[in-house]
């Protein structure tokens, strides 16, 4: 059975309709990109798959598991283990070093402080952080501010990991870099993948692609 699985989603923003009857499926491992133009409801769909936003209609199950149908409690701690995220605007705590950023995701998953010390201190190395560690978001670079974000989304080994547009404040150089970093390591510890991409370069490093238009996959 597929990892993640909707059914029929709907979702308005007053009289504007994001999402008009969206059907998905998401494999085990499945990295899947989800491209479309501005305003086609990429961001919406990200937000109901991974449990944020709740649909108006339809369902969404991550191991036949119906996510819509579980309390706030049972979604927050779906978010913190069985989901990472990567966003825009990275997001890290900016009073927290980078280690204490990707620590501190691990810590909200159970983990005790020394043993989540230790796997964000893997997990930054792994990602061509190890001599950044001590550095707050503010003392470093965008694309690495940007990896420190990848890592504190894979710290906790989730079943998936979403990325709106994760590198779309970067240069297309960048962008790339933090993207390939994305893909490789989401794959190398088996978690299925949803980003949100405008570059088809990136798309393509994806095993599927799939495009809205108006709300809708294109077919
Ligand atoms: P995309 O990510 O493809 O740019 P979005 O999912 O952000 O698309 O938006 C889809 C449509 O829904 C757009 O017309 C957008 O303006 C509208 N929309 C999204 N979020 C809201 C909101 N919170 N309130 C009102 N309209 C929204
Ligand atoms: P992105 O950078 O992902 O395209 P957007 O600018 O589409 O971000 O949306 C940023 C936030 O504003 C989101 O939370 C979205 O739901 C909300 N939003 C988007 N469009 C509208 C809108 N037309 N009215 C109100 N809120 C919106």
């Amino acid at each position: 059975q597929p990892r993640l699985v909707a059914r029929g989603l709907v979702k308005r923003h007053g009289a504007t309709t994001a999402l008009a009857g969206v059907d998905l499926e998401i494999g085990e491992e499945e990295s899947l990109a989800l491209t479309g133009p501005s305003g086609s409801g990429k961001s919406t769909l990200l937000h109901v798959l991974a449990g944020i936003v709740t649909p108006d209609e339809g369902t969404v199950a991550l191991r036949g598991r119906r996510v819509e149908g579980m309390s706030e409690r049972e979604r927050a701690l779906l978010r913190r283990g069985r989901f990472g995220f990567v966003f825009q605007h990275g997001q890290l705590l900016s009073e927290l070093s980078a280690l204490e950023n990707v620590a501190l995701a691990a810590m909200l998953d159970g983990e005790p402080r020394a043993y989540a010390e230790g796997l964000a201190a893997q997990w930054l190395a792994r990602l061509g952080l190890a001599g950044d560690q001590g550095r707050r978001p503010g003392e470093m670079s965008g694309g690495q501010v940007q990896r420190v974000a990848v890592a504190r989304a894979l710290v906790t080994r989730p079943d998936v990991v979403f990325a709106d547009e994760p590198a779309g404040l970067l240069d297309e150089a960048t962008s790339r870099e933090v993207l390939r970093v994305l893909v490789d390591s989401t794959r190398a510890i088996g978690a299925s993948l949803v980003v949100v991409t405008r570059d088809p370069l990136v798309a393509g490093w994806c095993d599927r692609r799939v495009e809205l238009r108006d709300g809708r996959l294109d077919p």
